[in-house]
């Protein structure tokens, strides 16, 4: 039968599925947030399939009602061994709404889009349901809202700075990272039958206690939650020692005092090996959305169905991005054989039409990266491996990754593959001090722009101001123009008509309106007319998000200017969009007020025209003053830049909080 309607190649779903599995119950039951897509890129499947492939029944209850009788939380029963609970892969407060707290309509990973069939923070509200209704069973938190609410943490959502997420959801333990080994490792031992309150020193775990930590341990003892919400300094310096710690090779135990008891976390295990990361994308995935769809579309599915994922971690270290707090520094890389099997798998698929859309990871490029020194490495304490500069003994060698696209491109059933995901062009653009080797990225570069862009490139320069840049932990500008040079020249040599997309952030800390003008005036210079565009949002566990709560760097203790006012982003956002008639009269306005003629004559050099109506969207005052708080958004989830939100009055989407009745409330 088609692995699509097959629910029997399936983790079953249903009390019927396991009923014809011949199950009377099962050891682990998950309960997961999103859609189960039975893909490597969905973490419920990929925690469920590798329990499975050591012996374990394990069946997954996707997005459950927490609304009604919570039949969705009883109907498998109850499992042998634990719960397992996860909001899903992304934050479920950036899931559900934007840069602006406004609630977004619909819902990437769930069939047909459809927004509202998870809570906010599900973590919370799934395991507080779980312990109300089986006391006595385990639960274990995992994904991405356990890895970045670990310990103390500033929630843009609610504005505070939140203790870690033990001390709000009744779990027995939480597991952070790419959890496959650790969710093993548990698994195995309460199946010996060991109690989870014994079970403290598995890697990549975190629990609450009411033991103390040993003075003698060598173990950090963060400050307490409490004295971190009198002191904000004091949420900055544990940030910092939270940071270093996790990107360590060989980290150190950690504990936080929280509500007079401990929060224990214990060190990041390194990372998989080849052998270990392999044998969890070899597992035999039908890499389909569950038959219980209907074959609905489930967007973020559609995305990636035909990309294949090379590695996890990243050693870029920008100062907005979670993923190192998630999967590591340390880059954890598939062997080739593993890679070619999975685009082959691709390539038979029905709706295979020659095309891969990705082959990528993390950052596109870093397949195979570490440092040529490993001892130095496993004594190394800088968050990023390239800033402010990138480290002498980090091989930047892309030879690896070239073979790579050059066995995927000589498969007869493939045209082209593409890369999708992020290039660090200035890891590739780095001088490594081996003539081979730089002749080696250089020709990556090129093999990248000649065949392996889908007509538009996307890249991440973030800002053009160098303060800015510098603050988000990324390369000058500067490099951006060589980078682009050497786009435009290979697209002329080889009779490409590609285009060059970057992406720029408005309002991150250390960025100040005129920055923003002054972005406008020197991408407009490069004919650019931006659509990648973002406001900053401040997730948990960044040190941008640090610094936007707390107002001082971490590894500093300097105050750094952030805008944080509505009225300041929005100021700022405007002059993504100083191309549009609607954009004009705000712009003018404020470059007035900035007192900076020059860039009043960069941005309209032929003088200031006939202004239009300043659209509600860019005029800050008029906005900023009756906004609802929850506002609906466009397809990106950003406030529709000409004019009104979409289903603004009769109609429009309440608050989430309000519908869920079940809502969390931490
Ligand atoms: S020594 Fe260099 S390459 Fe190794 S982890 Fe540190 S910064 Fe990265």
């Amino acid at each position: 039968m088609d692995p699509r309607y097959d629910k029997s190649l399936y983790l079953p779903t249903t009390r019927e599925e396991m009923d014809r599995l011949g199950w009377d119950r099962a050891d682990i039951i998950l309960f997961s947030g999103d859609a189960y897509v039975d893909h490597p890129s969905f973490g419920a499947a990929v925690i469920g399939r590798v329990l499975q492939a050591h012996g374990y029944r394990v069946a997954i209850v996707p997005q459950p009602n927490w609304r009604d009788d919570l039949r969705d939380f009883r109907k498998l029963g109850v499992p042998r061994l634990f719960f397992g609970v996860s909001p899903g892969a992304m934050d479920s407060m950036v899931n559900h709404y934007t840069a602006n707290r406004r609630l977004r309509h619909d819902d990437a990973y769930t069939a047909g889009g459809r927004h509202g069939a998870r809570p906010d923070y599900p973590s919370v509200v799934y395991s507080r349901i779980l312990k109300e209704l089986y006391p006595d069973v385990p639960v274990i938190g995992g994904g991405i809202e356990c890895s970045l609410r670990r310990v103390s943490h500033y929630d843009y959502w609610s504005d505070s700075l939140r203790p870690s997420i033990l001390a709000e959801a009744p779990m027995d333990m939480l597991i952070y990272g790419m959890g496959e080994r650790t969710v093993v490792e548990l698994a195995r031992r309460l199946d010996a039958g060991e109690n989870i309150k014994d079970i403290t020193d598995v890697a990549q775990t975190a629990f609450l206690t009411d033991s103390a930590p040993d003075p003698q341990s060598g173990d950090i003892v963060l400050a307490s939650y409490e004295d971190c919400r009198r002191d904000k300094s004091l949420q900055a310096r544990n940030f910092r020692d939270v940071e270093i710690e996790s990107n360590r090779m060989h980290g150190r135990r950690m504990w936080q005092a929280t509500g007079g008891r401990y929060v224990c976390i214990n060190p990041m295990l390194p990372q998989m090996t080849p052998e270990e990361i392999d044998a969890s994308f070899d597992l035999p995935y039908t890499r389909y959305p569950h038959p219980r769809y209907k074959g609905k579309t489930i967007p973020a599915y559609d995305m990636i169905r035909h990309s294949v994922n090379m590695h996890r971690g990243c050693f870029g270290g920008c100062a907005f991005c979670t993923i190192s707090a998630h999967q590591g520094k340390f880059i954890a890389s598939r062997s080739k054989d593993s890679i070619l099997r999975e685009v082959r798998q691709v390539t038979q698929m029905d709706d295979f039409k020659g095309y891969i859309s990705d082959l990528g990871g993390p950052s596109a490029n870093m397949y195979g990266m570490k440092g040529r020194d490993t001892e130095r490495c496993a004594r190394c304490v800088r968050p990023s491996c390239l800033h402010p500069k990138p480290c002498p003994n980090l091989d930047n060698d892309h030879s690896r990754l070239l073979e790579i696209y050059k066995a995927v491109d000589a498969m007869p059933e493939v045209k082209k593959a593409f890369v999708g995901s992020g290039v660090r062009y200035d890891l590739a653009m780095a001088p490594s001090g081996n003539p081979r080797t730089d002749a080696v990225n250089r020709e990556y570069l090129r093999q990248l722009i000649a065949r392996h862009v889908s007509g538009r490139l996307k890249v991440a320069p973030e800002h053009t101001s160098d303060e800015v840049l510098d603050v988000m932990r990324k390369p000058s500008f500067e490099l951006f123009h060589r980078f682009k040079q050497l786009f435009d020249k290979v697209n002329q040599r080889e009779g490409l008509r590609q285009q060059l997309i970057p992406y720029f952030i408005s309002s991150h800390p250390g960025c100040r309106e005129e920055d923003m003008a002054e972005l406008a005036a020197i991408t407009k210079n490069l004919d650019f007319h931006l659509e990648q565009v973002q406001d900053f949002t401040p997730t948990p566990m960044t040190v941008s998000t640090e610094i936007y709560y707390t107002g001082i760097h971490p590894y500093t203790g300097k105050p750094v200017y952030t805008a944080r006012d509505e009225r300041e982003k929005l100021a700022q956002r405007q002059y993504f969009f100083w191309y549009k008639p609607e954009a004009r009269r705000d712009i003018v306005n404020s470059l007035r007020r900035l007192h900076r003629p020059d860039l009043l004559k960069a941005l309209y050099p032929g003088g200031v025209p006939a202004l239009a109506e300043p659209s509600r969207s860019y005029n800050p005052n008029f906005r900023h003053a009756d906004a609802p708080r929850h506002r609906r958004t466009d397809a990106d989830g950003n406030a529709d830049p000409r004019g009104r939100d979409k289903g603004e009055g009769k109609g429009a989407a309440r608050p989430t909080g309000k519908r869920n009745d079940r809502k969390s409330k931490p």
